[in-house]
């Protein structure tokens, strides 16, 4: 009778230490007075309203318009010059990558302890959140496991801080096609799951799934070997149900692809994104657009990739890689396919999310206001996140205040003077 009272006090004591810890995260207070935002003028991703205001309680938007009720108390914040937008929406980057010129890839994956990835990590996630990305899709942890399951978790109970995040876990690839490859005698751990015919994708995904994977990612294909050139992994039946158990499970799957034929089976297969893209047709683009599946281009990977191998960016002709994804993006743009905005962010450094940005925009012909659409309400379309990606009343208070006016200079992105996260100011003006 003792004992089971006993119990019951270390159970209270144990529920109350839980309770006070979640009342004193050590990052994240919620607003406890309404905020009335009154910025030079409001993105609300869509179009530039000059004049508008934006009431926050809680951790939502309340209210976004000219001539605002104020509840009594609320708090007023003055953002003269700036421009407020939707907290920016990241749709590819790789939190346990940093960039491959301080350490190549390989290297990366095969002589770095987990430890020491998740610590550079949690300083990644910062600086993507201090860039004013206040949701990031991350798409694969590149051989350090579930590491970016725990990362989630740290930054939803406001251990460190960084952006919401939707996680892919450890990616799907066939065997024998991915990285790192050594010498032929040597089996080395990959940088992500192996997988093969219909049980074996079947289990993968649903092992991932079962870690906490939002978002399965498949490889479609990949350089078998050295100095090839990518061709098609998964069969379509294979790719079929890797859909197929992840939607049943709510889950999107995204495919990593730059061939016609990996494109072309990753889309009837019904993935939500392409990744990358590069060698895309206009013929399987406009599959693309019939199905409704948009393409994340990634053209600042690449652009780095290619000065990283020696491109003088400016001075020297484009490399051929470079040249094939111009000519592919003119091709996208031609069929009308929707667009995703992501970067592969971890090729180069984290926090310089927003290159995406200015290199669409300068080398790409696209326009500030279409990029920023695509990096607010369109991403939030995209990935199914109905609860962001627009300043709109009822919407997540995700925002961020930058001095002068994107939607007609995109490098005013990297003006960021004000983040709030869920109501939270995390970076202040
Ligand atoms: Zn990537």
């Amino acid at each position: 009778m003792l004992s089971l009272f006993r119990n019951h006090v270390y159970r209270w004591l144990f529920l109350c230490s839980v309770l006070l810890g979640r009342a004193q995260p050590l990052l994240a207070q919620t607003a406890p007075t309404p905020t009335l935002l009154r910025p030079a003028a409001v993105f609300d991703g869509e179009t530039l309203h000059p004049g508008w205001q934006v009431l926050v309680e809680g951790d939502r938007i309340t209210a976004a318009g000219t001539n605002l009720p104020t509840p009594t108390g609320t708090r007023i914040l003055e953002l003269p010059g700036l421009t407020l937008l939707p907290g920016l929406i990241e749709g590819h980057s790789h939190l346990l990558l940093h960039p491959y010129n301080e350490t190549p890839w390989n290297d990366q994956v095969l002589l770095e302890p987990v430890a020491l990835r998740v610590a550079r990590a949690t300083v990644h996630a910062q600086r993507t959140l201090l860039a004013g990305f206040t949701t990031a899709r991350d798409l694969g942890t590149e051989g350090a496991d579930y590491a970016d399951v725990g990362i989630k978790q740290a930054i939803e109970q406001g251990i460190i801080p960084g952006p919401r995040l939707l996680i892919a876990t450890r990616a799907l690839v066939a065997t024998g096609s991915y990285g790192p490859k050594l010498s032929t005698d040597v089996t080395v751990p990959q940088g992500a799951q192996e997988a093969d015919g219909p049980e074996g994708v079947v289990r993968a995904v649903r092992e991932q799934i079962g870690h906490g994977a939002d978002i399965i990612k498949v490889y479609a294909d990949y350089r078998w070997g050295k100095g090839e050139p990518a061709r098609p992994t998964f069969s379509q039946e294979e790719l079929n149900l890797i859909v197929q158990t992840a939607n049943a499970a709510g889950r999107p799957v995204v495919a990593h692809s730059s061939t016609p034929e990996g494109m072309r089976r990753a889309v009837l297969a019904g993935v939500q994104t392409i990744e990358h893209g590069d060698g895309g047709t206009l013929e399987v683009f406009r599959l693309m657009k019939q199905r409704g599946v948009a393409l994340c281009p990634t053209v600042a990977a690449g652009d780095a990739i290619a000065q990283y191998q020696g491109w003088r960016k400016g001075q020297d002709a484009l490399p051929e890689r470079v040249q094939q994804k111009h000519e592919s993006m003119q091709a996208a743009l031609k069929s009308g396919v929707m667009l995703a905005f992501g970067g592969d962010v971890g090729v180069f450094p984290h926090g310089e999310n927003v290159r995406e940005a200015k290199l669409l925009v300068q080398d790409y012909g696209l326009t500030p206001l279409v990029v920023l659409r695509q990096a607010t309400s369109g991403n939030a379309r995209i990935f199914g996140l109905s609860d962001r990606g627009r300043i709109q009343s009822g919407l997540l208070a995700d925002l961020v205040a930058v001095a002068g006016d994107p939607t007609h200079d995109v490098s005013a992105l990297r003006q960021v003077r004000l983040v709030m996260k869920g109501g939270v100011i995390v970076k202040q003006p």
